[in-house]
C-alpha cells in the first residue's frame, strides 16, 4: 500500500527526520491560506500516489499567494499523469504547501525490501532527483549499497560510512545519520517495504532536509499497524480493484476485453496464458477463492462486469476446496439477476463436476460449456463480437 508524500513526510517526522513545514489544502483558498501562514515563496505540490510530478508539471515554486491560489485550482480536480502513471493518470484531490527550502546538494535516499538477500537494503547517491532506475542505468558507479540485517539493525558507524560516502562533512554527518537511522526505525516498526527521500536536500546554510518522501507498505502487516491502514487513500486506486477488495474477491484490472472469474493465483495466470495463445487479451481476473457460494459468484460477475472493456467473460474453476454445482448455480443466477447478454463461457472441473454441468445444461440459457482449459480459452476468444467484425 502506498501513502502520500505529506503523511509520509509526517510519519518521517515523527522519527525523527527533518521535513519542511508545510500544510494540506483541498481548495485554492486554503493553499493562498498555507502560502500567507508560511510565508512566500512556497512550493505547492499535488498529492498523488506516484512520482515524477516534478517533470509533469505537478510541483511549482510560488511566490505570491494568488500564485499559489492558481497553481492549486489548475491541479485540483484533474488528472496528473506522469512518467510513473498510465495514461489516465491519477486524481489530484489535494495539494501540499510547502515552505520553500534553498538547495544546495540534492541527495538521493531509498531504503527496499531486498527479497533476494532477506534484508533491507539501503541505497543512497550523491546525484539526487534524478529517478533511481535512471540512475541505476546511468550512473550505476554513483549508487552507494549497503545490506542491513535486522537482528542486528542500522548501527552507528554503518550510517556514518555511508554519511562520509556521500561526501558529507562536519556536522552533517551527524544529521545524516540521524536521517538514516529515523527511516530505518521507520521503516522496521512500521511494516514498510519502501522509503524513498528522493532528493534529500544539502541547504544553502548545510542542514539537511527532506524534500521529497515516499513510502509503500506490506498490505499483509495492516492488521497490526491500524496508523498506517488509516493513511489508505482508496481515491488513489485503481477503482475496480478497490470494489473488488470490499467484497474481499482478489480483483487485477488488465487491458483486454475477456473478464475472468478463476479460483486460485495459479489457474489464474494459466488461464491469461491460454488466453493469449488463443489470440486474445483478458480484460481482468477475478479469484473467487475457495468454498464461493453461489452468491459470491454473482459478486464477482458485477465486479467483472463493471469493467466496459469486458466484451465476453469466462469462467474457469478447478474445483478442489469449491463446488462446481455452487459455482454453477451462481453463474446461473448471475445471468439471470445481472440480464446478461454478453457470451459467458463455462469451463468446470472437479469437485461435483457433474452436478455442475447438469445445472448449465438444464439452465436453458445461452452459455458456452467447454471440457478443457484451451478449449475454453479458444471459445472465449470466438465469442468476442469484435472478433466476428
Ligand atoms: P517528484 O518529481 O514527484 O519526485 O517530486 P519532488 O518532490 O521530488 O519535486 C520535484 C522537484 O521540485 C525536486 O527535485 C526539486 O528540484 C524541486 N523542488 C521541490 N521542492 C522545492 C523547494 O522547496 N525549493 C526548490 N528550489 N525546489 C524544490
Ligand atoms: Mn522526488
Amino acid at each position: 500500500m502506498d501513502i502520500h508524500e505529506h503523511q509520509a513526510k509526517e510519519l518521517l517526522a515523527g522519527f525523527g527526520v527533518p521535513v519542511p513545514e508545510g500544510g494540506l489544502a483541498f481548495s485554492p483558498e486554503q493553499a493562498a491560506y498555507h502560502a500567507r501562514r508560511l510565508g512566500l515563496p512556497v512550493v505547492v505540490k499535488a498529492q498523488v500516489h506516484a512520482g515524477g510530478r516534478g517533470a509533469a508539471g505537478g510541483v511549482r515554486l510560488c511566490r505570491t499567494e494568488a500564485e499559489a491560489a492558481d497553481f492549486a485550482a489548475g491541479l485540483l480536480g484533474r488528472r496528473l499523469v506522469t512518467r510513473q502513471t498510465d495514461a489516465q493518470g491519477k486524481p489530484v484531490h489535494r495539494v501540499w504547501v510547502e515552505a520553500a527550502t534553498d538547495i544546495a546538494r540534492e541527495l538521493y535516499l531509498g531504503l527496499v525490501l531486498d527479497r533476494k538477500s532477506e534484508r533491507i537494503m539501503i541505497v543512497a547517491s550523491r546525484e539526487g532527483g534524478m529517478e533511481i532506475e535512471d540512475l541505476a542505468r546511468e550512473r550505476p558507479d554513483a549508487l552507494l549499497r549497503m545490506v542491513i540485517d535486522p537482528a542486528v539493525g542500522l548501527t552507528e558507524f554503518s550510517a556514518r560510512e555511508l554519511a562520509f560516502g556521500l561526501g558529507l562533512r562536519g556536522p552533517q554527518v551527524a544529521e545524516m545519520v540521524q536521517v538514516l537511522r529515523g527511516c530505518y526505525r521507520a521503516f522496521r516498526d512500521r511494516d514498510a517495504t519502501m522509503v524513498e527521500i528522493n532528493p534529500l536536500v544539502v541547504t544553502g546554510a548545510g542542514g539537511l532536509i527532506a524534500l521529497d518522501a515516499k513510502m509503500s507498505f506490506d498490505t499483509n502487516a495492516l492488521f497490526r499497524q491500524p496508523e498506517v491502514a488509516a493513511l489508505r487513500d482508496p481515491g488513489q486506486e485503481d477503482p475496480r480493484e478497490a470494489a473488488a477488495a470490499a467484497h474481499g474477491l482478489n480483483y487485477v484490472g488488465l487491458t483486454g476485453d475477456i473478464g475472468c472469474i478463476i479460483n486460485g493465483a495459479g489457474l489464474a495466470m494459466a488461464t491469461m496464458d491460454m488466453i493469449q495463445l488463443a489470440g486474445g487479451a483478458p480484460a481482468n481476473f477475478l479469484d473467487i477463492g475457495g468454498g464461493a457460494s453461489p452468491e459470491r459468484v454473482v459478486a464477482a460477475f458485477r465486479t467483472v462486469l463493471s469493467d466496459s472493456n469486458v466484451s465476453v467473460v469466462l469462467v474457469n474453476i478447478f474445483a478442489g476446496i469449491n463446488r462446481c454445482d455452487w459455482v454453477a448455480r451462481g453463474v446461473v443466477q448471475a445471468y439471470r439477476e445481472l440480464g446478461l447478454t454478453l457470451p459467458v463461457v463455462v469451463r468446470l472441473a472437479g469437485t461435483n463436476v457433474e452436478e455442475g454441468h447438469a445445472i448449465i445444461a438444464g439452465s436453458g440459457l445461452p452459455l458456452i460449456s467447454a471440457d478443457t482449459l484451451a478449449e475454453a480459452a479458444a471459445a472465449a476468444v470466438r465469442a468476442r463480437p469484435r472478433a466476428a467484425a
